[in-house]
């Protein structure tokens, strides 16, 4: 019987955004003492650390809260066959992903997925500043909204939203108030992922710059 011992990796880099992926040889990761891995960015990276017999450390820098998550991974469970995915506790975002390569192609691909529905609306990838940041940002939004914390100053939770290059605007559909979420830098999601809810009405960052539809 042959055993596929290669693995593949993804980790949503803190810097760029995007997924990094490499393959390692689950030997590797078990004996080899230290080691790090950089998105192809080289503006972060993730360390793995040998740990007793069949198990490692990873420690993943989280562009969702900012700190940087340990997590103990075992052979076993990768031998197993089941891809791992570890989501950042504070956010929920999902942050890395271990096993077979198809399984995690197929991971980051279905995250992906709706990132690529936002281009297809949108027409082409740059008409935002930052396609991952507006991404991830619209559905921190959509979270927030879902738990009933997205609401104006008036008490209407009846709430529209429009997708600008650097922002989103959101505006109250009962009194018309206005709140401006920007969307642009990583900083930007980081702002939004610290908060759990919005209201509209009482503050308004600055005036957009391109003019208002919807
Ligand atoms: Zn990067
Ligand atoms: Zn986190
Ligand atoms: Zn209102």
């Amino acid at each position: 019987m042959l055993i596929d011992t290669s693995v593949t990796i993804a980790y949503k880099c803190t810097s760029c955004g995007s997924f990094a992926f490499f393959n390692a040889s689950l030997f590797t990761l078990l004996y080899k003492k230290n080691y790090s891995l950089s998105c192809h960015c080289k503006k972060s990276s993730i360390s793995v650390r040998q740990e007793g017999e069949n198990s490692f450390f990873v420690r993943i820098p989280c562009i969702g809260c900012d700190h940087e998550h340990v997590y103990m991974i075992s052979g076993r469970s990768i031998l197993l066959g089941k891809p791992l995915s570890i989501s950042c506790p504070e956010t929920g975002m999902q942050i890395f992903f271990i096993g077979t390569d198809e399984a995690v192609q197929k991971k980051v691909d279905s995250v992906e997925e709706e990132l690529d529905n936002l281009i297809d609306t949108y027409g082409y990838e740059s008409y935002f500043e930052n396609t991952r940041v507006m991404f991830d940002t619209l559905n921190r939004i959509h979270d927030i909204a879902l738990s009933k914390n997205l609401y104006c100053e008036c008490d209407s939770t009846d709430i529209g939203l429009v997708l600008l290059p650097d922002c989103i605007l959101l505006h109250c559909a009962k009194c018309g108030s206005r709140k401006i979420i920007p969307a642009a830098k990583n900083k930007d999601l980081k702002d939004i992922l610290a908060i759990s809810h919005i209201m509209i009405g009482t503050d308004v960052y600055f005036e957009p710059k391109e003019p208002i539809q919807g």
